[in-house]
């Protein structure tokens, strides 16, 4: 156990085991978790996290990419204020005028949505495109990426974490959960992201049963597609008949106003957003196709269709449920549009993903100078620093580089005053100026000084 680490932060040692008293592992995710133990947050401010033993940390975890203003943005907390004083009340249980400005919003500005959904999380989203995209083919197989997360449920908890395997082997299908259906592992079918040869062969032998291929159009965020690899993907789906869902849950509002989709030109016929789009709050949203999201229409569900527009598996009548008491909360649309409304503003874009760049390079530097193989990877403001100097395309590359190593400098940043979850990616937000970024690099410095010196 890290020496320094313990000393610093004995309360958070202290909370985590009361906590795992009452808690599975003392939390409420899995994902918080990291050994030997999670440090306890107690506030926040900008881009700053403090500890609950008086530490302060420059965030670049940001709620897994979800603040992209911030903690605490001002223009937030006051239109969240506005809201309660007009609205009288936290939830109205029925439909509000948000619902559809937001909708409308989203509308304008993803190039692949032509109605919307809200849900609570991104977990949400992803299962309820999934199920449009069964319902509108009447197939029953799903085709996902190895090491792609779409949340935590049955249907996608498969081949989520990755092996390492030569170019030519195919990717492996696992289960990332106890207890998942027998049912959902043998409707699965694993793709390997940016290997096109491969992709086409698995689509084409499995081409009538496939409902969907659903993936990150860039992997965990920071794998950016090859140039093709999308446009193909996209024309093969189209031809054999298969719904191509875009999870942007991490990429929406990340990679540009319009997400990955705008940034490279390729239009999927659902998209899955969350993250970004809540403002810091619970929220996920299905956008696509009119004609697809008309099908759970209670209005009338797939009878509203034209004749042009109905898929034989629909059927007559009953639309496709969806249902969820929190769905469209006006505090959380309140805060997804403050949020877009700033991220619309001039500059701001250029501004952070300037920023990203001046981390990135100083990062780069840094580490060179200490003689160690390394590079950061990634599109628009979120990247990954991987400890090697192959190139990174596929998510095994990753795998390849030196983990230990990074895990160790992750440590040495935490003792630093610089917070990530070890091992995982860089987020970075409006707060996170160029002051930020050179104290970050000076931190970065101190960490590489000590992790060498041992
Ligand atoms: N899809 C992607 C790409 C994600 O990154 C995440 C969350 N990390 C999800 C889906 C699930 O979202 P949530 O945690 O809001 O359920």
């Amino acid at each position: 156990m890290d020496a320094p680490f313990v000393r610093k932060t004995a309360r958070s040692a202290q909370m985590y085991r009361e906590a795992a008293r009452w808690i599975p592992g003392g939390v409420t995710a899995n994902i918080k978790y990291f050994a030997p133990y999670p440090i306890v947050m107690d506030s926040a401010s900008g881009a700053y996290l403090y500890d609950v033993d008086g530490n302060q940390y420059i965030d670049y975890n940001l709620c897994y990419g979800a603040l992209i203003l911030g903690h605490g943005d001002q223009r937030i907390i006051a239109a969240i204020n506005d809201t309660f004083s007009q609205i009288g009340t936290t939830i109205f249980g029925t439909p509000h005028p948000l619902e559809a400005e937001m909708a409308r919003v989203l509308v304008d500005l993803y190039p692949g949505i032509e109605k919307v959904r809200f849900t609570n999380s991104g977990l949400e989203a992803t299962l309820l495109a999934i199920r449009l995209a069964m319902a509108w083919t009447g197939r029953k197989k799903l085709a996902k990426f190895e090491g792609h997360y779409h949340g935590s449920y049955d249907q996608v908890l498969i081949s989520v974490t990755s092996q390492k395997r030569k170019r030519e082997q195919r990717p492996v299908k696992t289960l990332d959960s106890l207890a998942l259906p027998d049912y959902y592992a043998e409707n699965t079918v694993v793709l390997p992201f940016n290997e096109w040869d491969q992709t086409e062969e698995i689509l084409h032998q499995h081409r009538h049963e496939i409902a969907a291929v659903i993936m990150e159009p860039v992997q965990g965020g920071f794998i950016p597609p090859d140039e093709t690899f999308l446009k193909r993907l996209r024309e093969l789906t189209h031809q054999y008949g298969i719904v191509l869902i875009f999870d942007e849950v991490k990429t929406g509002f990340r990679t540009g106003l319009s997400g990955a989709q705008g940034l490279y030109g390729v239009i999927p016929d659902l998209t899955a957003l969350g993250k970004v789009l809540g403002g810091g709050f619970p929220v996920g949203a299905v956008g696509g196709r009119g004609e697809m999201m008309e099908i759970c229409s209670p209005a009338g569900g797939v009878d509203i269709l034209t004749t042009e527009q109905r898929q034989p598996s629909l059927g007559q009548g009953q639309p496709l449920f969806h249902s969820g008491t929190y769905n469209g909360h006006p505090v959380v649309l309140t805060a997804g549009l403050a949020t877009i409304q700033t991220l619309q503003e001039s500059g701001v874009y250029p501004q952070l993903e300037a920023n990203t760049t001046q981390l990135r390079k100083g990062m780069e530097e840094i580490l060179n100078r200490y003689g160690i193989a390394s590079q950061t990877i990634g599109v628009g403001s979120i990247f990954n620093l991987v400890l090697s100097d192959q190139p990174v395309r596929r998510i095994q590359d990753v795998l390849e580089s030196n983990l230990s190593l990074r895990r160790k400098l992750d440590t040495h940043l935490l003792n630093q005053g610089v917070f990530i979850k070890p091992l995982n990616r860089f987020s970075l937000s409006t707060a996170h100026t160029a002051e930020v970024i050179d104290e970050t690099l000076e931190r970065l410095e101190l960490a590489v000084k000590s992790l060498v010196r041992k």
